[in-house]
């Protein structure tokens, strides 16, 4: 899936991925707080801001406010693992998000690089992860880039229905949260968790 349903009001679904930096992370939660935004992100727990901030991050999981997925536990390329690494990967993390923040990431799952296939599918289906969740515009942020440049990501790919996907990796973003939130707000962009449109029922 990389696009949710057409709705009025238009829905936008952002989609912010590993959290190798704490203080990258830390302000992505201060930006949800202070715009009300509903946010999911794909986690790996091997990266210690997802230990470090759970007091802060928690109540918005909570609430649902924040939805939490699996994006493996340490970011491997999955078509390069054997099947037996891959189960691992997908239920260590999950035993991450249990323990820490008390919430299941099944279905949800992002293959880190997007990297996916057949048989990568059946594995992780079989492990009940029937969303497997790519995007549909990027803020190009897996790298360094100026907030400039993310700015002008975001002016491209905000709009309704699609699944932007971004990292709380560097701190560019951490420059343009307000002019991401005025991007929303004066597109009349309705923000949801991918749980808020797509549920935890298997897909038939
Ligand atoms: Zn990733």
């Amino acid at each position: 899936m990389d696009r949710i349903p057409d709705t009025a009001p238009p829905l936008f679904a952002l989609t912010i991925d590993d959290g190798t930096s704490t203080p990258v992370l830390d302000a992505y939660i201060d930006f949800v707080v202070a715009s009300a935004m509903r946010m999911t992100f794909f986690v790996n727990g091997v990266y210690e801001s997802w230990t470090v901030l759970r007091r802060k991050l928690a109540p918005l999981v909570e609430s649902g406010q924040v939805q939490l997925g699996n994006h493996t536990w340490s970011h491997p390329s999955i078509s390069k693992l054997s099947g037996r690494e891959i189960v691992d990967q997908l239920q260590r993390n999950e035993r991450f998000l249990r323990n820490t923040y008390g919430v299941v990431g099944r279905p949800y799952f992002r293959p880190p690089y997007g990297d996916h296939n057949s048989v990568t599918d059946r594995i992780t289906g079989d492990l009940g992860y029937d969303r497997t969740v790519m995007w549909y515009g990027s803020l190009g942020d897996a790298t360094v880039i100026t907030p400039a440049r993310l700015l002008a990501a975001a002016t491209q790919w905000f709009r309704p229905r699609h699944m932007v996907i971004g990292h709380a990796n560097h701190p560019a973003v951490t420059y343009v949260f307000p002019q991401l939130a005025d991007l929303i707000r004066h597109r009349h962009l309705q923000t949801v968790t991918l749980r808020d449109v797509f549920g935890d029922e298997p897909l038939a």
